[in-house]
């Protein structure tokens, strides 16, 4: 193409919503074969929201088992921990009708001290409050702290997870006290896209940090075969470069030959910190305008509406741009 060709095709993007970061992406764009979905912010509207919640742990009070929940996630600035705050503050405030309405206060609500707190990416946060561990995120972040999860919580956490909510754990004292569903609404548009892509030849795949059975849930609402689930910010930068190696073929001899023909071009689709790594892997990354500066800052396409039929729209344009009829 033309350089006027180029920046033709850049300020048709600018006027829709797609902001081009360069030519080179533009290219690269109309080439794509596999592009790879981000589940929270991305595929779903990034909104979650507490369903749900249930304590297990004898003596304890539902209210007791709020604040902590609430006091912990108070230190951690991820979509599920402010949803988990503001689920706790309207629960806390219905209780407490005597005191002051101001929800923005989280002093009347008694929220414990909070000591020691380490976040973890991808799998929650653990910290101290009034002298006791707790633990407030994944089935993986409690395993690995040698939390032992009895049956009948296994089997509720299952329920949570085959409905496609994510299931947040909370132990204290490596002992499971409670859990919180959350649920976060699938993008209207997500399962068109997806089918869209399909018939230009792209095939989705969804990477999550996110555990497999809420995966698998919400890549079958998208119409999504290949699920990459449980895998940490730096795993899917991995993922993707995993994507992107040409297929392997095994020879009689044993011998694995590289088909240099057929190398996938791989998009990356994210809005997340977590992302990022994955975004500047990606030959192509495709970040959510609603998403972290972070993500934005490490993609080729920013989509200014966050509608994910841009995803189709951006690899239109390039082939359009570029002639290129597949
Ligand atoms: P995704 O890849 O879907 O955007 P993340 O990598 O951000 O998700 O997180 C993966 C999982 O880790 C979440 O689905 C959740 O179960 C857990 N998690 C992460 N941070 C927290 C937190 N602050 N509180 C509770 N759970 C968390
Ligand atoms: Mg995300």
């Amino acid at each position: 193409a033309t350089p006027t060709a180029v920046m033709v095709g850049t300020g048709v993007g600018a006027t829709n919503g797609i902001l081009i970061k360069g030519a080179d992406g533009l290219e690269r764009a109309g080439k794509i074969t596999i592009a790879a979905f981000d589940k929270t912010g991305t595929l779903t509207v990034g909104h979650p929201t507490v369903v749900n919640f249930k304590v297990f742990q004898s003596g304890l009070s539902e209210s007791q088992f709020l604040r902590v929940v609430g006091a912990a996630e108070s230190q951690s600035e991820h979509p599920i921990a402010r949803a988990i705050i503001k689920f706790v503050r309207s629960k806390l405030s219905e209780v407490q009708v005597d005191t002051p309405k101001d929800v923005s206060d989280d002093a009347y609500l008694n929220l414990p001290k909070v000591e020691d707190v380490n976040i973890v990416p991808g799998e929650g946060m653990t910290c101290r409050i009034a002298g006791s561990e707790v633990i407030v995120g994944n089935n993986k972040l409690l395993k690995d702290a040698e939390v032992d999860i009895p049956k009948d919580v296994l089997s509720h956490v299952g329920e949570i997870q085959r409905d496609a909510h994510t299931c947040v754990l909370v132990a204290m004292n490596r002992q499971v006290a409670g859990l919180l569903a959350i649920t976060d609404p699938i993008r209207p548009e997500a399962a068109g896209v997806v089918a869209a892509l399909s018939r230009m030849g792209v095939q989705s795949h969804l990477v999550t940090g996110d555990n497999w059975q809420t995966a698998r849930a919400i890549a079958a609402e998208c119409g999504i075969v290949s699920v990459h689930a449980e895998v940490s910010p730096a795993g899917k930068a991995a993922k993707i470069e995993e994507l992107k190696a040409p297929p392997m073929k095994k020879s009689l001899s044993g011998i694995v030959k590289v088909e240099h023909r057929n190398a996938p071009v791989v998009a990356m689709v994210g809005d997340g910190i977590n992302d990022a790594p994955a975004l500047a892997a990606a030959d192509v990354g495709i970040a959510i305008g609603a998403g972290t500066d972070i993500a934005i800052e490490a993609a080729d396409f920013v989509l200014m509406r966050s509608d994910l039929e841009d995803v189709a729209a951006a690899i239109d344009l390039s082939r359009k741009t570029f002639r290129q009829i597949q």
